[in-house]
């Protein structure tokens, strides 16, 4: 059995399939959703459709149960959980996988739960894009200056991937939109990018990090590294530099930590995330496997320290696949099919989309920026989805956001549905 259907369990529930296994998939939602496309989902590049891929008809025979697994009883091998429609129920399992993925890491900042927007979602990137283009048409009919300067001014915290691809697309996408809004001038419309870290995107090392600051700042975004956020309230944030900015949008994408589930089991866990060793299993308990952002998976590529420790992988879309493969040997193994083995994969690299024509990228240790590696993040991404279908649909939604790019909001998700707090206690 299979908790979770992201990059860690749906890969490896499809490969178990394959090996002729039974597999029940148990998840919080029906499909497989694509994250790396959400900053593309919250400009509008890509239909939320295209970037979610349905279990139904993807897993061949796997049984697929919609639920949320509330714990695990290990001595009995059962699963309880909640199903969609509310009812609770027990699943028996042989052999357990573990990938409920992770949750946003919030800090204890005040005002940041009851205020702060995530994007690990869906229903977080549509309420995003409407939530931005309603600020800017809000701001635009006003005339008092400072609610027009908190409409107008959005703040993102975190220079990871989320947070600067977010960014550098969003920037881009409302500078595109002002010409519609003539009451609005170019100056008002202000992003900020916030992070405590010395520098953007530290995995792509300083010369592309430094790129990508620049690119940054030309399309406007006032970049504070070395920098967080002190309080947070509904129209006013707060930054540990001092500043002080009338603002009704923040944005958190500082981290993430394994989900609850992992924690609520009473095994042990790092930076909550489920200890695992390098075969993927729970020490003690041969059939219990952890693999993605819920697993604290020893990174085999990597020295251990002083204390012969080694670092763990990080919680990447990229491990999570290549995890779910190794899970799959290794549980087949576990039923007498094939040899266990551990988990050992050299990282292949980031591709990071800014939007437009830019991008950056480290495939196999190169340095790339501008078309080339747009070239190469796109690829990726293709090459990454799981179906020809998904494919075809992402690529012809990049295809049209071009010459015809998508300015309608539908204001169909309430703020409520896309706080953390919310989002996360109601995954997807
Ligand atoms: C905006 C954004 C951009 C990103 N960009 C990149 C990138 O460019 N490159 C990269 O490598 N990584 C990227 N990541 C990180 C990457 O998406 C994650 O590392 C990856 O999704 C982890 O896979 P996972 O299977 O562990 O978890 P997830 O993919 O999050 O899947 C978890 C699954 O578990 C289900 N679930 C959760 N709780 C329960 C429960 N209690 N019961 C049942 N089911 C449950 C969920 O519904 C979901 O199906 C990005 C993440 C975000 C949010």
């Amino acid at each position: 059995m299979v908790i979770g259907s992201g990059f860690g369990g749906y890969f490896a529930a499809r490969r178990l399939r394959r090996q002729g296994l039974d597999v029940t998939v148990l998840s919080a939602t029906d499909g497989m959703v694509y994250a790396p496309l959400l900053p593309d989902v919250a400009v509008g590049a890509v239909d939320p459709r295209s970037a979610v891929v349905p279990l139904t008809g993807t897993l061949g025979r796997a049984r697929i149960v919609r639920g949320r697994a509330d714990g695990v009883d290990l001595d009995a091998r059962q699963v309880h959980y909640t199903g969609a429609d509310g009812s609770t129920a027990d699943l028996p399992y042989d052999r357990l996988l573990l990938a409920p993925g992770s949750v946003t890491r919030l800090l204890d900042i005040p005002g940041l739960a009851d205020h702060a927007i995530g994007l690990k979602t869906v229903t977080e990137a549509l309420y995003l894009r409407d939530h931005v283009l309603g600020r800017i048409e809000a701001a635009s009919a006003m005339d008092d200056p400072d609610r027009r300067r908190a409409a107008l001014t959005f703040v993102v915290v975190g220079a990871g991937y989320a947070g600067t691809e977010l960014v550098a697309q969003m920037a881009r996408m409302t500078g595109q939109l002002l010409p519609l809004h003539p009451r609005i001038r170019p100056g008002e419309l202000r992003w900020f990018l916030v992070d405590v870290a010395p520098a953007v995107m530290p995995e792509l090392g300083s010369r592309l990090g430094e790129d990508a600051l620049q690119l940054l700042r030309r399309r406007g975004v006032d970049v504070r590294l070395k920098t967080s956020v002190q309080r947070v309230t509904a129209d006013r944030v707060t930054l540990t530099d001092g500043t002080e900015l009338d603002c009704t949008t923040v944005v958190w994408c500082a981290g993430v930590t394994g989900n609850p589930l992992v924690s609520s089991l009473g095994l042990p866990t790092s930076k909550g995330r489920l200890v695992v060793g390098a075969d993927l299993t729970v020490p003690g308990h041969p059939e219990l496997f952890a693999i993605g952002d819920a697993a604290a998976v020893p990174d085999l590529t990597k020295d251990p320290d002083r204390d012969g420790h080694r670092p763990l992988c990080p919680p990447t879309a990229q491990h999570a696949m290549r995890q779910a493969t190794a899970a799959a040997r290794n549980i087949a193994a576990s039923l007498g099919r094939g040899r266990a083995r551990p988990y050992h994969h050299h990282d292949l690299g980031l591709v990071v989309d800014l939007g437009g024509p830019d991008a950056a990228a480290t495939p196999l240790g190169l340095h790339l920026a501008g078309r080339t590696a747009k070239v190469v993040t796109r690829g990726y991404h293709l090459y990454a989805l799981p179906t020809v279908r998904r494919r075809a649909r992402v690529a012809a939604d990049w295809a049209l956001a071009g010459p015809l790019p998508d300015d309608v909001s539908f204001g169909a998700v309430d703020r409520d549905e896309a706080l953390i707090t919310t989002a996360e206690a109601d995954r997807p």
